[in-house]
């Protein structure tokens, strides 16, 4: 009987991988694979290796979890190593928790490596760091996917708030954090595609945001607070200075 890891892919930059991710792929006999893995991390893999896309895409949803978990079930039965290649961190997001939880009930030895999540990788390649000093102390991660329900009220007072999975939904974002007390002011910033040759940075304010929204693509990481006036790419060149004096 083999061993599932579930093995944190990072953000997309192939060189973001941790040394014993990239040691599991080169040895996988089985690499389960999501959309937004990069394909390039792929080729690290052995010749036999057998490569099978589990993507679920929004809407279009091509296996369900529970075809997931089974199919990790049955290769764990059949070969040693089945790795479970996840996009980021396999805990944040990725349902990983899910998939621990079977496999555990069901006898089958797992090992979790983490990944740098796509919010640190989007952060740090758009250099808006998350805390500074007089200027954010707290940050807070959420899913801005359709079907989650949202207390805006709790989120509104976190300094820094990264959504992922919001950019469908990004203009009512916008308008329940002004309701809920955000000021229409604060920065917005869109890391698209993140640490890959494809990144694109749009910047916006929360203002703008609810009334006439810029255009963005999945996948994106949305980072929103003060924070994001420090970004080098950020076009307002003084308000790094301006804000730190005012704090
Ligand atoms: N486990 C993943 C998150 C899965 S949810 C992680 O740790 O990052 C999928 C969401 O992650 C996307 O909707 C998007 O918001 C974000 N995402 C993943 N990869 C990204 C990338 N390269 N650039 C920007 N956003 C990304």
């Amino acid at each position: 009987m083999g061993k599932v890891y579930l093995v944190g892919a990072g953000p997309g930059d192939p060189e973001l991988l941790t040394l014993k991710a990239y040691r599991l792929i080169k040895e996988a006999d089985v690499i389960l694979f999501d959309a937004l893995v990069n394909k390039e991390i792929l080729k690290f893999a052995k010749q036999d290796c057998i490569k099978i896309y589990v993507g679920k895409r929004e809407s279009r949803h091509t296996i369900s979890q529970e075809e997931i978990n089974e199919l990790l079930y049955r290769f764990s039965k059949v070969y040693e190593k089945v790795v479970r290649l996840k996009g980021g961190d396999p805990f944040v997001f990725g349902r990983g928790g899910e998939e621990v939880l079977f496999l555990r009930e069901k006898g089958i030895e797992v090992e979790v490596i983490p990944g740098v999540t796509s919010f640190l990788g989007a952060s740090a390649s758009a250099e808006i760091p998350l805390t500074i000093r007089g200027i954010s102390s707290s940050f807070a991660v959420i899913s801005g996917h359709p079907n989650r329900k949202i207390d805006w009220n709790v989120y509104s007072k976190i300094d820094t708030l990264i959504v992922l999975m919001g950019v469908k939904r990004r203009r009512e974002i916008a308008k329940k954090l002004i309701e809920a007390g955000r000021k229409e002011s604060e920065p917005v910033a869109f890391i698209e595609n993140a640490t890959t040759t494809q990144e694109k940075i749009i910047f916006t304010t929360l203002k703008e945001l609810a009334s006439n929204p810029p255009e963005v693509n999945p996948p994106a990481v949305m980072v929103i607070g003060d924070v994001v006036r420090t970004s080098k790419f950020f076009n307002n060149k003084n308000s790094f200075e301006t804000l730190i004096k005012i704090s």
